[in-house]
């Protein structure tokens, strides 16, 4: 039996796949259950019931009739755009950033999954993104996320022997989850080996600016919109947060390297 059920929410525009010359398949992270696939029947035609009103990234409240069976797609009946977000398209940073974000939400929403915190996180993000400084949003956005869905690696302490790290910094392990002080790396024969056969991706050195600014970050002192952080450090940042992301998700993001490359180039 078809199970249809009736949902009326705030919804972010994630992705939208032309599915037919009038009709778009919206990828939706919503507020109520999560990231949502839905079939919206007209939403290409300007002047369609939709009123030209689903763009990219955009945010409003959306009506949803739900399909109660794995094979079937959900409705999107109405969405009224809140939030265009046109400044998202002002230049290649702050889009490629946006997209990264959008990246990232949804592949740590799980489908029709309520996570009420992680889309007021990718909001605020994509608002502060519209005029804020771009490193220092996304950075913000990386240690939330980050923290939200409890893979936040302990930055402050040697995985091994539990030395504090201080302003020196470390060695970050990706295959430890954390980071890793000058002496064990010394008595880590399986880190040496990994040096000298070139395995140089399973660790990073993280400064100890980047783990300042993240746990600034991490105490709501990096605040969204009116953040100054010198940009090289941001950026810094912003690279080592990526790769421990991909990492704990298992998610090779597409959207990295390009919004890396636009914030140098900036
Ligand atoms: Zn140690």
């Amino acid at each position: 039996m078809l199970v249809i059920n009736y949902l009326k929410t705030d919804a972010i525009v994630l992705r939208t796949y032309e599915y037919s010359e009038t009709s778009y398949v919206l990828s939706l992270l919503t507020r109520a259950q999560g990231k949502l696939n839905a079939l919206a029947k007209g939403g290409r035609r300007p002047r369609g019931v939709f009123g030209g009103e689903i763009d990219l990234l955009a945010e409003g409240q959306a009506v949803l009739f739900l399909a109660h069976q794995a094979a079937s797609l959900h409705l999107c009946t109405e969405f009224c755009c809140r939030a265009r977000r046109l400044g998202l398209r002002s230049s290649l940073d702050r889009s490629s950033a946006a997209c990264y974000a959008a990246e990232l939400a949804a592949a740590a929403s799980p489908e029709g999954d309520s996570q009420p915190q992680l889309y007021d996180l990718l909001a605020h993000t994509l608002d502060g993104l519209e005029t804020g400084d771009v490193a220092a949003v996304i950075a913000f956005f990386q240690v939330h996320l980050l923290r939200l869905t409890g893979l936040l690696p302990d930055l402050a302490a040697c995985t091994g022997c539990g030395k504090r790290i201080g302003t020196q910094g470390a060695l970050y392990s990706f295959q430890k989850a954390g980071v890793i002080c000058p002496g064990c790396i010394r008595d880590d024969k399986e880190e040496q080996e990994r040096g000298r056969s070139g395995e140089g991706t399973m660790a990073m050195r993280v400064s100890g600016a980047t783990i300042s600014l993240i746990k600034l970050a991490l105490a709501g002192k990096l605040a969204l919109d009116r953040t100054r952080v010198p940009s090289r450090l941001a950026i810094e940042a912003v690279g080592f947060l990526g790769r421990v992301i991909s990492a704990a998700f298992e998610h090779d993001s597409l959207a990295l390297r390009p919004m890396l490359a636009a914030m140098r180039r900036r």
